[in-house]
């Protein structure tokens, strides 16, 4: 089943909402990259934001980078999403395991560190990009952006992001809502709200539990008037023809080392784990188009 995101309006357009399922997309980079659990939950719940966060933007051409480094021994989170739903990240270090003795759950806080920081840069197809940036509160990802919506955008909200990993590192179930108070938002609608959340399910169990985004937020708002349904999924914009195009960014020396010494070169997206081989020949086809270039230019 393809994963989707649902988006709208609630408390009589006071209240805005996103829910997501990201199940099969977290799945596609559990495989990609090889993720142990803990880093399948810490990556699968900055995804499902970063793609709450894709639907916020306004057209087709903007971006949204998401950056996480807590000093934990994972170390850096980087998601990319669009407003199309295409979503992709990784996670610097994926090979780790940590479990919270009391609760038996992911320790994500404790793989992700909470000394550092949550980075987010809109990309708007502009020359400057909005660039936001707070420090970690716990690590632990949602309560990470709650405080980052607060304090960087200003606009309360709840947010609420998990991932059940089975025995077999695959993952069961990912996903997540978050619910945002619009300008004219009442401390009734904020008073509803956390009562409602209190003692709310996790995401996790609910979508392991066969409940859509749509079914999570009915369970919330019972005036919630839909605005748009999108499918997601792991997709990365990397390929062959653009990294034979940066290999032509490189001073004129290093491709001539790649030539001379390494015979050829790899180049890696760490995106998607993809990596493609150049030739010898290829770099000095590059290199003799160079050199051509730079004479040309004398
Ligand atoms: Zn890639």
């Amino acid at each position: 089943m393809a994963d989707i995101l649902t988006r709208g309006i609630a408390r009589n357009g006071r209240v805005r909402v996103f829910a997501c399922d990201t199940t099969a997309l977290v799945n596609v980079a559990q495989v990609k990259h090889g993720l142990w659990p803990v880093a399948s939950a810490a990556l699968g719940r900055t995804m499902s934001v970063g793609c709450m966060m894709g639907s916020m933007l306004k057209s087709e051409n903007e971006k949204i980078t998401i950056e996480i480094n807590g000093g934990g021994p994972m170390g850096t989170i980087m998601v990319d999403a669009h407003h199309d739903g295409s979503v992709r990240g990784f996670v610097a270090d994926p090979e780790h395991h940590y479990i919270y003795n009391d609760t038996n759950k992911l320790a994500v806080g404790v793989a992700v560190g909470r000394d550092g920081y949550l980075k987010v840069i809109k990309d708007m197809g502009l020359k400057q990009a909005f660039t936001g940036q707070v420090e970690l509160q716990t690590g632990e990802i949602g309560d990470d952006f709650a405080y980052y919506f607060a304090v960087s955008e200003q606009t309360p909200s709840a947010v609420s992001v998990g991932v059940l990993v089975d025995t077999d590192a695959s993952v069961i179930a990912s996903g997540g809502f978050i619910i945002q108070m619009l300008p004219d938002a009442t401390e009734e609608d904020i008073v509803y709200i956390e009562n409602k959340l209190n003692g709310f399910p996790t995401v996790s169990s609910l979508i392991a539990d066969g409940k859509t985004p749509k079914d999570m937020i009915d369970m919330i708002f019972e005036d919630y008037e839909e605005l748009e349904t999108c499918e997601l999924s792991f997709s990365c914009n990397c390929s062959r023809e653009r990294c034979y195009r940066v290999l032509g960014t490189l001073p004129k020396e290093d491709l001539l080392a790649m030539i001379e010494e390494d015979h050829g070169c790899d180049m890696h997206c760490e995106y998607c784990s993809s990596t493609y081989h150049f030739e010898e020949k290829e770099l000095r086809e590059i290199y003799d188009y160079l050199v051509i270039k730079e004479k040309t230019h004398a």
